[in-house]
């Protein structure tokens, strides 16, 4: 038997006993070392079965792994690690680097049950320490310590015994202090690291040595001892005795919780859904023979087998061949293959109990904070994390290759994205053949890009805000005619209703749904009149409808589609800054179409539509719609009024403030415009005391006095002239 088969056997057995599994995550400020402690756990327990010698097997991997340059980018790892002659399974899931999208932190933090922070020793405890602290206790996820970079306080910084004794105990003490003022009462007292029963870890990720009090002890070193390795430049020693994968591991073991543990508590602080019904049951208590119910922390496009959708099993057990069901994408699957990570890797087993990591193929439409359920369960379970399409990407840049063979790879690069960032969008204008990368946010897209950087060079545009095209009146009939001019249109354009534009946001009308049924809802619900409410054609993605309000036209029926094709054109990208329309009713109010089918094609039709639809937009009262963020910030309350002065500065406003013990949090609004450099400027303003996190709010009008120039903007950076056309320009007379 090989040693890979039997090492899948072993940690198959494993799988079954809860008590010996262990979901954690490595958390850190910026640069203090997370990304190196994963690597060396990796690198030391990754393959490593503490029965099979492997490491020169586990190198050759890594190697093959680094070639492809996806090892940091494994959903998960799955270290084996053996304490007092049992082993246990530590899946160490990744968590992302950059607290700024709450989003993306918060799936992370679902799914495991326990986190190591990192802390810098020569920094301390600083604001992101802080930050994802903070987040790690309000997920009830429990935490602790790994004082890193302890090789600079004994080299560079040349400490005696006594400093160094010092910077560990305020360390510990701020840590704790966290854990008193963020943790829940019942949490906080009994969470308290402690270094003499092991739950602080000391060591250098970097040169691959750590201990914990404990292990000290018994081997009977002192923290001197360590010092001399150092003097006697004798490290390789050092990491030999005490290598850092069983300090941060043996802590991980002892200090954080297994499933069973977990779940009573962090069910009902994670999921809002029935806690008396079968499925919270089933949760609470891990039950693999409960209904299946899984959280997904990450979805990646592997280049051989496809969506590799990786979550974390709550309750049930997941086979091969299941059928499940996609809460948010509202899709079924059948599961193609199930796998559990070993090392990076993952390794096919046919089914996978509640408590484990489990990686999944076939589940197409699956993103990152999914709930996936057995599809017998899916009216009855109610997600993790409702993922309602509210924050749209408002936020674009262009991204271009520096040297042109790296296009396809540019491309393949931005789909993967986008697919694993449910918030980011991919694009590529067809006219200026740039590719656009759409997200949230300035900081979102940084990050985001920061992946495609790593592996081809890319120059990439400042920042761009998106807009949206919309009128304010009603239109007089405007007609159009076709370039042959045998064809003539009258259109009418109108705000749509904000009614309306909800029925559609939330899914109640579409396109595709019975003409009758939409109608009875469109008068009911959103006060349409009967004639209109039967006779829509058509609905965009923006928010745009088509309706038809002529009588008796002939030969009208050849060209409906034809009429629509042109209408969505037209609000595809609107005559102001070709900027997508929203909320706009496009009323086809008459026509006069020749009788000869060659006289009225598309190339007609379609330009005839579009051209009275933009000269009826233009006569509506036009203007452009601005994205505008909610802002959330937590500070101390002394700087209520800094943030206020902020925000008010870049056209936002403070709409309320809510004190919870020493912190104020702030809600606002800021228009996305404006809220370019503001991270830079809150930090320094407040010294990096405040936290705060931006969404997507709504859509608002540009200012009047603001209009002119932002118009002028957007066209010229599309190559536009900077007055947009007037209304006479695509207005026909008889
Ligand atoms: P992350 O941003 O938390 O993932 O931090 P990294 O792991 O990327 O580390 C940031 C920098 O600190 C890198 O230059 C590392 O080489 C360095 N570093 C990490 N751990 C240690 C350590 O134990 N000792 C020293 N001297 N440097 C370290």
């Amino acid at each position: 038997m090989s040693a890979r088969i039997k090492k899948i056997e072993e940690i198959t057995k494993m799988m079954a006993k809860k008590e010996q599994i262990r979901n954690f995550g490595i958390i850190a400020h910026i640069d203090h070392g997370k990304t190196t402690l994963s690597d060396s756990l990796l690198a030391e327990a990754g393959l490593l079965s503490p029965t099979i010698a492997g490491q020169a097997r586990a190198l050759d991997y890594l190697e093959e792994e680094q070639k492809r340059g996806i090892t940091i980018k494994s959903a998960n790892i799955s270290l084996l690690h053996e304490l007092n002659g049992t082993p246990f399974l530590a899946n160490l899931i990744d968590t992302p680097g950059h607290v700024d999208f709450t989003g993306h932190v918060t799936r992370a933090l679902r799914v495991i049950d326990g986190a190591v922070v990192v802390v810098d020793a020569v920094e301390e405890v600083m604001v992101q320490t802080e930050t994802v602290t903070r987040q790690a206790l309000a997920e009830r996820v429990k935490p602790v310590l790994f004082i890193n970079k302890v090789d600079r306080l004994i080299r560079e910084l040349k400490l005696d015994d006594r400093a160094v004794q010092e910077k560990f105990n305020r360390i510990i003490r701020d840590f704790n202090g966290l854990i008193s003022l963020y943790g829940e009462k019942e949490f906080a007292g009994k969470w308290r690291v402690n270094p003499a029963n092991g739950s602080v870890a000391f060591g250098s990720a970097l040169h691959g040595w750590g201990f914990t009090i404990p292990q000290m002890q018994e081997l009977g070193l002192k923290f001197g001892d360590i010092v001399a390795y150092y003097r006697e430049e004798n490290v390789e020693e050092l990491r030999k005795l005490l290598p850092v994968h069983a300090a941060v591991l043996d802590m991980v073991v002892k200090h954080l919780p297994n499933p069973l543990e977990a779940q009573p508590y962090r069910i009902p602080k994670i999921w809002h859904g029935d806690l008396n019904g079968e499925v919270g049951k089933a949760m609470l208590e891990c039950d693999e023979d409960g209904p299946t119910v899984i959280c997904l922390n990450n979805v990646i496009v592997d280049p051989h087998a496809g969506i590799v959708s990786t979550g974390r099993v709550f309750s049930g057990t997941i086979n091969e061949g299941d059928r499940v069901y996609l809460l948010t994408a509202r899709k079924g699957y059948r599961v193609q293959q199930t796998s559990i990570y070993m090392g990076a890797r993952r390794a096919i087993v046919k089914s996978i109990p509640a408590g484990n990591i489990a990686a999944m193929l076939g589940l197409e439409l699956a993103r990152a904070g999914e709930t996936v359920v057995a599809e017998e369960f899916k009216d009855s379970v109610a997600p993790f994390e409702k993922i309602k399409y509210v924050s749209e990407p408002v936020v674009t840049v262009a991204v271009e290759p520096k040297h042109p063979r790296d296009l396809p790879k540019l491309v393949d690069l931005m789909q993967k994205l986008s697919i694993q960032d449910p918030n980011l969008v991919a694009t590529i204008n067809q006219e200026t053949g740039e590719y656009l990368l759409s997200g949230m946010g300035e900081l979102h897209l940084e990050i985001s890009l920061k992946e495609i950087q790593s592996q081809i060079e890319v120059t990439v545009s400042p920042p761009i805000v998106v807009y949206r095209e919309t009128v304010t009146s009603t239109s007089p009939p405007i007609l159009g005619k076709s370039p042959n001019k045998h064809n003539r249109i009258w259109i009418v354009v109108e705000p749509l209703n904000e009614e309306t534009i909800n029925l559609i946001a939330e899914g109640e009308i579409s396109e595709y749904q019975d003409r009758n049924e939409r109608a009875r809802i469109l008068r009911e619900k959103a006060g349409w009149d009967s004639q209109d409410a039967r006779n829509l054609w058509a609905i965009d993605e923006h928010f745009n409808v088509v309706v038809d309000r002529t009588r008796g036209i002939q030969y009208l029926r050849e060209v409906r589609d034809t009429i629509i094709s042109g209408a969505k054109w037209a609000c595809e990208a609107g005559p102001l800054a070709e900027e997508p329309m929203r909320g706009v009713k496009v009323n086809v109010v008459d026509c006069q179409l020749h009788e000869d089918p060659v006289h009225r094609g598309p190339a007609q039709i379609m330009p005839m539509t579009r051209r009275a639809t933009w000269g009826a937009f233009l006569s509506a009262k036009p203007t452009l719609l601005e994205p505008i963020y909610k802002i959330q910030v937590s500070v101390p309350p002394d700087y209520i009024g800094v943030i206020s002065s902020v925000l008010s500065q870049r056209r936002g406003q403070v709409l309320s403030v809510d004190q919870k013990g020493p912190l104020a949090f702030i809600t606002g609004e800021i228009p996305v415009r404006e809220s370019f450099g503001l991270a830079n400027e809150l930090r320094s303003k407040t010294s990096g005391r405040a936290f705060w996190q931006t969404q997507f709010s709504r859509w608002a009008e540009v200012p009047k006095s603001l209009l002119g120039e932002v118009i002028a903007e957007v066209r010229r950076r599309k190559g536009l002239k900077p007055e947009p056309p007037k209304p006479e320009e695509y207005i026909d007379t008889l």
